[in-house]
């Protein structure tokens, strides 16, 4: 994008970037230089672009919402991704966290989506921008995704009602998911969930979040 605009889009985020940076969200370098890869103004509608830069969720089709920047830096750091580690995130989207996490992990990563309208978006967000190493599913993510588990991170981008069985059954042994759990209305409290060794399960609260809903049989009903 070397136009005028795309210089302006680019510049406006590197400073976004920067802010998240000396207020200690971004953390680690890694996290730092996905964002600089992957700008979040590649992953919204045209008319949405200029308020990419803007540390707010914004719209993205089907009601849903791109999340804000810190809440996605927050989320990445708290995952500790690693290269070569195996990541379900579930609830694609924009494809935007996908995109991330690929470049953390760099390599292959699934992710669930239950709206088709957004399967196709986050795809075609995805192939515009050049990221080859997501894959894209339709399905209710909070079943998880049996064909390629178990994963060593589940990062959930929607709000459930309670930690998913099949998520923690998918999740390895050492294994971290990080999860917002709480009220279908926009709060929840997000969960680091820790596997241990010999498969016991350790819950800590991170703080107050707000996502859309997890929609599926072992999140809301519909
Ligand atoms: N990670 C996304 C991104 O980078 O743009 C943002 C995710 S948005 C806050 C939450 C998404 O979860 C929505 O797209 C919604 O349709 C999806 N979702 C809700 N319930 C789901 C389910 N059971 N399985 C898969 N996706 C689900």
């Amino acid at each position: 994008m070397d136009t005028v605009v795309g210089r302006e889009l680019r510049r406006r985020w590197e400073r976004t970037v920067e802010r998240l940076l000396r207020e200690g969200i971004i953390k680690s370098e890694t996290v730092r230089r996905a964002f600089l890869k992957w700008p979040r103004y590649l992953f919204v509608e045209e008319r949405y672009m200029k308020y990419a830069h803007v540390d707010e969720p914004l719209p993205i089709p089907a009601g849903q919402t791109i999340s804000a920047p810190h809440m996605v830096a927050i989320m990445l750091e708290l995952a500790d991704l690693k290269p070569g580690m195996k990541v379900l995130e579930i609830g694609t989207g924009s494809g935007w966290n996908a995109a991330l996490i690929s470049e953390l992990v760099k390599t292959d990563v699934y992710t669930v989506e239950r709206i088709p309208e957004l399967v196709e978006f986050a795809r075609r967000n995805l192939q515009r921008a050049g990221v080859e190493n997501v894959h894209v599913f339709l399905g209710d993510g909070s079943r998880g995704f049996p064909p390629k588990a178990p994963y060593d991170r589940i990062i959930v981008t929607a709000g459930a009602p309670g930690i998913p069985d099949p998520l923690i059954e998918q999740l390895k042994p050492r294994g971290r998911m990080i999860i917002p759990v709480g009220s279908y209305h926009l709060w929840q409290d997000l969960y680091i969930v820790d596997k241990t060794l010999d498969g016991k399960i350790k819950k800590r609260r991170w703080g107050g979040v707000a996502f859309v809903p997890l929609v599926g049989e072992y999140g809301w009903k519909e």
